[in-house]
This record gives C-alpha cells, sequence and structure tokens, in this order.
C-alpha cells in the first residue's frame, strides 16, 4: 500500500487512490515536492504581494509569450476576475461598483456548445450571458455548431467580451472568434482550464489572438491547489491587479510594481475589489512560480510514455476476465493522457458499474476511478494521479467485486 501521510493518519480522514485524474473533490494534483518546499520557505518571512504577483507576471509572460500574468485562487477566479476586467477596464469606478453592472455594459457572449458549470465564474463578475446557438450538432439534429456570423450578430453596445471553452473538439475556431472579437471591440476570454499538457498550448490560445487565457495551477502544473494563473493583455492584468490586490492603501505612499499597475494613469486609489475573496498568499505565488517553472521544463515524452506503461499494465492485468471489456484511449500530446475504459457486461459479472464504483469509493483507502458514462456500465482508469503500485492494487480491488 502506498505511503499514507501522517496528517490524514492524524486527522482519521481516509486517503483516495486516484484513477480519475486531476479532480479538484479529491485534490487536484500532487503538488511538485519542489513546490511545497517553496511554500514552506515562503512561509518564513512577510513580502509585499504585488511584489511577488510582479515576479509571477514576469514569468507568466516568458513562458505564455503574453503582455502580462497574473496569479488567483484557481482558474475560476481568474475567468471572474478577468471577466471584471473587461467590464471595468480601468475605470475605478466601475472597479468599486462590481458585481453591480446596473447601465454598464457587461453582456459576454458565449456559444451555446461552450456553457458548462465553469460560467458561473464569469456571472460572478456580474456579467450576463448571452448564450447564443444551439446544440444541432450534438444531438444530431444538423451538421452544424455555432456559426461565426452568430457570434456576429449577438454583439451589441453592451457586449463586453465573448468567453470561449477551450476544448479540440468545440467549434468555431478561436482564431475566428478573435477575428470577429476584434472587428467589433470587444475581449476573447478562454476558459483552457484543463488544456494542459501538451506545454505549448501555454502559448497557442495567446498566439491565436486571445486577450486573456485562464489555466488551472492545481492541475498539470502541479502548483497549490488554490491557484490558477492567466495570461493576457497587460491593461486588463492590470485591472485584475487593482481589483484583487488588498487596497487598504494610503493613496500617498501607494507604489505598486510599475510592471504590474502604472500608478500615473489613475487619479485615486480603487477599494478592495471584487477579487478580494480570491485572495492569493505569498505561500502560493511561491509555489505555483516554482511549479511552473518545473513544468515547462519537464521532459514532456517521457511522461506521456510513463502514463502509457501504467495504462499498459491496467489493460493487461484486467484482460482476459469474462464479462469485462477493455479499451485503449490513445494519449498523444494533443490529449491529457491515455485512459483504459472499462466497460462491464453486468449480469455476467454480477454487479453494475454503478454499485462497483460506489463500493469502491467506501473502502480505505478510497478509490476513485473515472465514471462519466455509468450509463453506458464504464468507468476508466486514467493514469495521471497515478502510481504503478496503486494501478495493480486498484485492479486487485476491482476484480475483488466481479463474479
Ligand atoms: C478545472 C476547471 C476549471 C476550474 O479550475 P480551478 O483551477 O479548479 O479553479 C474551470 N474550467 C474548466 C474547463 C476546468 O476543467
Amino acid at each position: 500500500m502506498p505511503n499514507i501521510p501522517e496528517i490524514y493518519e492524524e486527522l482519521g480522514v481516509p486517503t483516495v487512490i486516484n484513477a480519475a485524474s486531476t479532480k479538484t473533490r479529491i485534490g487536484g494534483s500532487l503538488i511538485r515536492p519542489e513546490a511545497a518546499d517553496a511554500m514552506r520557505d515562503a512561509a518564513g518571512a512577510f513580502v509585499r504581494i504585488s511584489d511577488m504577483q510582479a515576479r509571477a507576471s514576469e514569468l507568466i509572460t516568458e513562458v505564455t509569450g503574453a503582455e502580462a500574468g497574473y496569479v488567483a485562487s484557481g482558474a475560476a477566479a481568474c475567468l471572474t476576475l478577468g471577466t471584471a476586467a473587461c467590464i471595468a477596464e480601468n475605470d475605478l469606478a466601475v472597479m468599486n461598483r462590481l458585481p453591480d453592472t446596473e447601465g454598464i455594459p457587461s453582456e459576454v457572449i458565449m456559444p451555446r456548445t461552450h456553457r458548462n458549470g465553469y460560467d458561473h465564474a464569469i456571472r460572478a463578475a456580474g456579467a450576463t450571458i448571452v448564450d447564443i446557438g444551439n446544440n444541432d450538432v450534438h444531438v444530431g439534429t444538423g451538421s452544424n455548431d455555432v456559426e461565426p456570423w452568430e457570434i456576429e450578430a449577438a454583439i451589441t453596445e453592451e457586449t463586453v467580451a465573448i468567453a470561449y471553452m477551450q476544448k479540440p473538439y468545440l467549434t468555431p475556431s478561436l482564431e475566428e472568434v478573435v477575428e470577429i472579437a476584434h472587428a467589433n471591440d470587444v475581449y476573447v476570454i478562454v476558459d483552457a482550464a484543463a488544456e494542459l499538457p501538451p506545454a505549448e498550448n501555454l502559448q497557442k490560445f495567446v498566439d491565436a489572438g486571445a486577450d486573456l487565457v485562464a489555466f488551472s495551477g492545481g492541475k498539470a502544473i502541479r502548483g497549490p491547489q488554490t491557484t490558477g494563473i492567466i495570461a493576457g493583455r497587460k491593461h486588463l492584468i492590470q485591472s485584475m491587479a487593482l481589483q484583487h490586490l488588498d487596497m487598504h492603501v494610503a493613496e500617498d505612499v501607494w507604489e505598486p510594481p510599475a510592471s504590474l499597475i502604472d500608478v500615473d494613469s489613475f487619479e485615486g486609489v480603487p477599494r478592495q475589489g471584487i477579487g478580494r475573496s480570491f485572495k492569493t498568499g505569498k505561500e502560493e505565488l511561491a509555489g505555483i512560480i516554482k511549479a511552473l517553472e518545473l513544468f515547462v521544463d519537464e521532459d514532456q515524452d517521457a511522461l506521456l510514455a510513463e502514463w502509457n506503461e501504467l495504462t499498459d499494465l491496467v489493460y493487461e492485468q484486467l484482460s482476459g476476465v469474462e464479462g469485462v471489456e477493455l479499451e485503449r484511449t490513445p494519449g498523444a500530446k494533443t490529449d491529457a493522457a491515455p485512459t483504459v475504459v472499462v466497460t462491464l457486461d453486468e449480469p455476467t459479472v454480477g454487479i453494475t458499474a454503478s454499485e462497483l464504483v460506489y463500493e469502491l469509493r467506501q473502502e480505505t483507502p478510497r478509490i476513485f476511478v473515472g465514471c462519466d458514462h455509468l450509463e453506458r456500465a464504464q468507468f476508466t482508469v486514467n493514469p495521471m494521479c497515478l502510481t504503478a503500485e496503486e494501478a495493480s492494487y486498484l485492479v486487485d480491488r476491482v476484480l475483488s467485486y466481479l463474479a
């Protein structure tokens, strides 16, 4: 059995064997040890948070090619702050009013096929989502997804941005959306929270012209769970900083880092902003900076080879079992990780996929497999957050339930 950290023993909280990939509800990913060390080290002294944000911005700029970058308490927090920046830009009075947007342009256009639970983060800034197009292509009643002209037709004086959910299978292309947005003077905010690896994606959506791109710091980057990074236009990042940093400051002595905030361009100081609820501490900032540095230097081919090996191991150990059908979905550079899809012939194995998944979660340690298609009697094993030892243990536990 894998090592169980003392703290969980002490607290009496069962640990989880994670074959479900980077899911917030079971702890996301394991923070890189060097990043955890950096956090502990950072805890030993005071530092100006804006100085740490400026340092993070430098690194995010370097690895994404964007004009500037920022860190908040998750990709979702970055989306809220980014939306707040698109609405307020650098108008201090608007910053002070958010999320009250009455009488202020604050519509964000979003293709219906891009809508998802995380768009709550966009609405939290005070924006109204204008949902456009329909879902024909996914329900089989038509061959078209949202069309570029539909996006253009929805832009009005009230529009501030187009929200784009980055997934390889969604259309229209980001480039097309950016072209329409910029021709009409509105921003494009990209949710790319889970689109790493490949590391090239750090640059890809910035290169495509997006104004803001958010990534989770707690998924494949393996930084602190409560971090997200956002890369984009300098004036928008400045607006985010003004709405996020502790603003209980005296104007006469206010001198935040010039690379982040151009004090001279403001008549005053905004008050605590909408982002105050997404506070990011010196420890998280140190952790995400260290983790991001290591992520971009990581040997991706070696990592993928490791994941493939683990997937092969699970596949081999489960093959030949009566009532179990296996499929391997490939891990490629454009896909995060390979997975094993296990489909049960429920009468043969004597247990339903739902029952099996439920039972595995009741064990000590708890075992979490992917379960997006229980209705197909399927579960999945994803190697991203798994060791070889855990994978073998998981297979044994699965087999123990099958007739
Ligand atoms: C994980 C995820 C988020 C949230 O990221 P956090 O860093 O946990 O806030 C947002 N959008 C998508 C598509 C995600 O997969």
